[in-house]
């Protein structure tokens, strides 16, 4: 099958007030360069506003959007991956709903491409209408990762970019469910060029990272692409071997002169420093294997519900075992 020129993947979670300003200006900005030769997948996340009718009516008045509902809630980086899988352009533009990317840089994002991209990535300048504590979260996020990651990956960088058919052909043959898509984009390699632009502040509706979400979305980040903090267990083993080295000169060399020490203090503090740091490493040794464990299930990594657009549904994980298991049932 040959797919348009273009594909536009979005997520979309509760973004129903934003919907048509997103279409408007998005066409807006695409056809001057693109012409009809586009498609935009709009991906429903499980939102429980009206975000999926709003998209369905979206589709039906414009034969290029696709629009893809998951069967509930899959969270950022699934809902984005279920919407690449539906893609078949030979360019593939990803954009969060809310226009904090301005879509209008798609054009400079082209001439980047045209001079020998694969991938072009938009990276913040600056944040308009986010709090302080955002910032600095995401400031000492990116840093940290920079520390313990060996795969350069961006700093201020969203998944806001455009890229090429064989970006995310390779990206679609990476099966983790733990998906940091910035970041596997960055693992893939190819040539890859930064775009400085300043992010705007919500159309509509309010962010939805909550604090909680971006812990977890920092942890997987981490887990995903390093496993150096795993090896805090070494380190740790070391300075408390040498600690221990230390203290007992200094135990044996107090019973040798026969001083009487109460031992309370260093008793407890010792029982306390060391039953925190065994506690924190089974930790970290838990965090990557519950990761293993639920990777090891295999199941899919989302659930389609309908796909609704002129292209109609192409293959996803639940419809092909649905197809297969009725190929086997009817011989
Ligand atoms: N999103 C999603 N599923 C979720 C959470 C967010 O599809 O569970 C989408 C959301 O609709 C938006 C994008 O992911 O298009 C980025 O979310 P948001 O703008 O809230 O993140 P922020 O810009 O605040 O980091
Ligand atoms: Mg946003």
């Amino acid at each position: 099958m040959h797919g348009p020129a273009l594909s536009v993947v979005i997520p979309c979670y509760n973004e129903a007030e934003g919907l048509q300003e997103l279409h408007r200006r998005l066409v807006a900005a695409i056809e001057p360069h693109f012409a009809q030769d586009f498609e935009i997948v709009l991906v429903n996340d499980g939102s429980r506003d009206a975000t999926w009718a709003g998209m369905v009516a979206l589709s039906d008045a414009d034969p290029r959007v696709l629009c893809v509902n998951l069967a509930r809630n899959h969270g950022h980086q699934l809902a984005l991956t279920a919407g690449l899988a539906q893609a078949a352009g030979e360019l593939i533009f990803i954009l969060d709903a809310d226009l904090q990317d301005p879509p209008e840089l798609i054009g400079p994002m082209l001439e980047l491409i045209r001079a020998g991209n694969d991938v072009v990535y938009g990276q913040r300048r600056k944040r308009d209408g986010e709090t302080a504590f955002k910032r600095a979260t995401a400031a000492a996020f990116y840093r940290l990762l920079d520390r313990l990651v060996d795969v350069d990956i961006p700093r201020d960088t969203g998944d806001f970019r455009l890229m090429t058919r064989r970006v995310l052909n390779v990206l679609q043959a990476m099966p983790e469910r733990y998906r940091f898509v910035r970041g596997m984009v960055s693992w893939v390699g190819f040539k890859q060029a930064a775009l400085q632009y300043d992010r705007d502040a919500r159309f509509a509706g309010e962010t939805k990272y909550p604090l909680h979400k971006m812990i977890s979305f920092a942890i997987d980040a981490i887990t995903s692409f390093s496993v150096a903090p795993l090896r805090i267990a070494s380190w740790m083993g070391v300075c408390a071997g040498l600690g221990a080295m230390l203290m007992l000169g200094y135990v044996l060399g107090a019973w040798v002169m026969g001083y009487a020490i109460s031992g309370w203090t260093s008793t407890l503090a010792i029982i306390l420093v060391l039953g925190s740091t065994q506690l924190m490493i089974l930790g970290i040794m838990g965090e990557y294997l519950g990761r293993m464990y639920m990777e090891a299930k295999r199941r899919p990594l989302y659930i389609i519900d309908e796909v609704h657009g002129v292209r109609g549904a192409r293959g996803n994980a639940v419809h092909q075992l649905h197809e297969n298991i009725r190929e086997r049932v009817n011989g």
